[in-house]
């Protein structure tokens, strides 16, 4: 599935910051924010437009009490870069959605077997990223995306917030023509979320 989907399409699959449209079209109801009159998702879930009724609302996808274990393949999105670590928001694991949101910390060392200067050359805030549990401690998943398969599968640009494509192992945003770079996935813009 994309991200670059129309904002309107009813029944997409949304993360938490994900626009759905703006004030002027749509009453914003249960599982969204607006901010400078566009409405957000604020969890992830469905996003249902009710055109009829001019209202949008995100519904959550609820499961089972699913917890990381090490050797789990997470999914998250990068809330915090900072330049020997990051922080993921982890919304699913072993390819299953849950309603809550643990806590993951992708360090430096374990980005890749190569040396990395800055985790701002791998990962930035909003992306998508896949990562695999390596060590639990006090509610805190350290993670690692050594692995060729796990790294960004979906960037945004820095810059104007567009999803970033992927050409000669360059990042670059369509819209504005920014580069950028990433440690990504094989599957990056493809990977099911
Ligand atoms: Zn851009």
């Amino acid at each position: 599935m994309s991200l670059q989907s129309s904002d309107r399409k009813s029944g997409r699959f949304v993360l938490p910051g994900q626009r759905l449209g703006v004030i002027e079209e749509f009453i914003p109801d249960t599982g969204t924010y607006v901010r400078d009159g566009i409405i957000y998702s604020r969890v992830v879930g469905r996003a249902l437009h009710d055109l009829l009724n001019k209202r949008v609302s995100v519904y959550p996808l609820v499961h089972g009490a699913k917890v990381p274990k090490n050797g789990s393949i997470v999914l998250g999105q990068v809330s915090n870069v900072q330049s020997q670590n990051a922080v993921m928001r982890i919304f699913k694991i072993d390819k299953k959605q849950f309603s809550g949101f643990f806590t993951g910390i992708l360090h430096i060392s374990d980005v890749q077997p190569r040396y990395v200067e800055s985790m701002f050359n791998v990962c930035k805030p909003g992306d998508i990223a896949r990562a695999k549990v390596i060590s639990e401690k006090n509610g805190t998943y350290h993670l690692s995306t050594e692995d060729r398969n796990l790294g960004v599968v979906y960037a945004f640009c820095s810059r104007c917030g567009h999803m970033l494509e992927l050409k000669r192992k360059e990042m670059h945003c369509p819209r504005c023509g920014k580069i950028e770079k990433r440690k990504t996935v094989p599957d990056y813009g493809e990977g099911a979320i």
